[in-house]
């Protein structure tokens, strides 16, 4: 299972991560954008679970950033495995 922040569950669930521009300074997004994408040839197709029980503080499965609060849950292929 991978906890997600509410950035990434945004693109994650609609396939779309322009919303980065928004949060960060142009030259931060793409880089932001091309550790998103690395990361998500690794974890593969994700699916959304729900919400996070009081995480706390986690670092995001996805951008990696350490994030304070609410996560959410999805699930990748590779947990279905075992
Ligand atoms: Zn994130």
């Amino acid at each position: 299972m991978t906890t997600v922040c509410d950035e990434c569950t945004v693109g994650l669930a609609n396939d779309d991560w322009s919303h980065l521009d928004y949060h960060h300074e142009a030259d931060e997004a793409d880089e932001v954008m091309t550790r998103i994408t690395a990361m998500l040839e690794i974890l593969g197709w994700l699916v959304p679970v729900g919400d996070a029980d009081e995480p706390g503080y986690f670092d995001c499965g996805v951008c990696g950033e350490i994030q304070c609060g609410g996560g959410h849950l999805w699930k990748g292929l590779s947990d279905d495995e075992g």
